[in-house]
């Protein structure tokens, strides 16, 4: 019977063996990435056997939707639309096409709260530039004549013209949102168990948080003007997207006075208010980054009111 005494020995070694295999394979494997993109700080954390594979290709594709977008990249879509001329046709892709029509959408629900046709004011302002100014009177007026999105004609076939030259856009209030949707497609098409994607306040988290009881996940609301990281309030989701603007995100200062870059398109002026960040939850970062940008122009109680158009929830800080 000593034959049947190894047999039992061997059987046994391949079952610890397989067993120390499916417990490896099982292991949750996190990937966390950082980079500057966009003018800003993006970052993935993302959980499951290819959380490394998918994290390359969010930022690749993260990277291809600010080359569409970039308003100081000369070949980019927002670059042919702003150099082009009055009537003129310019075809864009579907990416910026999606993007002006969802802009141009909260534009008309906001009452032109939101408006990407304020490039015009937005560039003298210099919010992202070395030197930014406080404008006078005189130059915001003479810019604010080419500000408004019924400027803008979109039609079949992706095309865009403006009715007015002059007329530019910037889709700093938008583009990253849009970036967040489709880095959650990308993402979704690997081997993940869930993740979490911040593209400069834009917040996308899906499938299950491996380290929370439920699932699900915790997003913190960050203080204005405190050290980054520290929060008075959390948001927690299953999947969906949360998404800030704030003041405390791009300003600057001069005598004494703070000039943040959310502008309200009807002075021309950086938004005057008491609360220094809005957060909206929702299912789209497109929608929640145009609909955040526009609900702080708006104030607490309109802004409240266009949120819950698109289902969804807003926090004023
Ligand atoms: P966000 O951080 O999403 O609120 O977007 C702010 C950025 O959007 C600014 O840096 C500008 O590039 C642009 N922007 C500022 N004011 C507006 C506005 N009222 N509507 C649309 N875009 C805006
Ligand atoms: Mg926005």
């Amino acid at each position: 019977m000593k034959w049947l005494k190894w047999a039992l020995i061997i059987f046994m070694a391949v079952l610890v063996v397989l067993g120390l295999y499916l417990a490896g394979s099982n292991k949750t494997e996190e990937y966390t990435k950082t980079e500057f993109l966009m003018d800003t700080t993006c970052s993935v954390t993302f959980y499951g056997k290819e959380s490394e594979a998918a994290a390359e290709a969010v930022f690749a594709e993260v990277e291809r939707i600010d080359k569409l977008m970039n308003m100081y990249n000369e070949n980019s879509d927002v670059s042919r639309i702003n150099c082009s001329a009055e009537n003129e046709k310019i075809k864009v892709s579907e990416d910026t096409y999606k993007v002006l029509k969802t802009a141009v959408e909260v534009g008309s629900k906001s009452d032109g709260a939101f408006d990407v046709t304020v490039a015009p004011i937005t560039s003298l302002w210099n919010f992202s530039g070395e030197e930014p100014r406080v404008l006078d009177r005189k130059e915001v007026d003479e810019a604010l004549l080419f500000v408004g999105f019924s400027n803008l004609v979109l039609s079949d076939g992706n095309t865009v013209k403006k009715l007015n030259g002059n007329t530019k856009i910037d889709l700093g209030g938008a583009a990253k949102g849009y970036a967040g949707d489709c880095a959650e497609k990308i993402a979704k098409g690997y081997n993940l168990t869930g993740g979490i994607i911040d593209l400069g306040g834009n917040i996308i988290c899906f499938g299950k948080n491996p380290k929370s009881k439920d699932g699900k996940w915790t997003v913190g609301i960050q203080k204005p003007f405190a050290p980054t990281g520290t929060y008075e309030k959390t948001v927690t989701i299953s999947e969906g997207c949360v998404v800030t603007s704030g003041t405390y995100q791009r300003y600057f200062e001069k005598d004494g006075k703070r000039y943040h870059h959310i502008i309200d398109p009807k002075t021309g002026m950086p938004k005057n208010a008491e609360y220094q960040s809005v957060t909206v939850v929702c299912e789209s970062s497109l929608l929640g980054d145009c609909i955040s940008t526009a609900a702080f122009v708006l104030g607490k109680e309109r802004g409240e009111e266009l949120v819950k158009q698109y289902e969804g929830a807003v926090y004023y800080e």
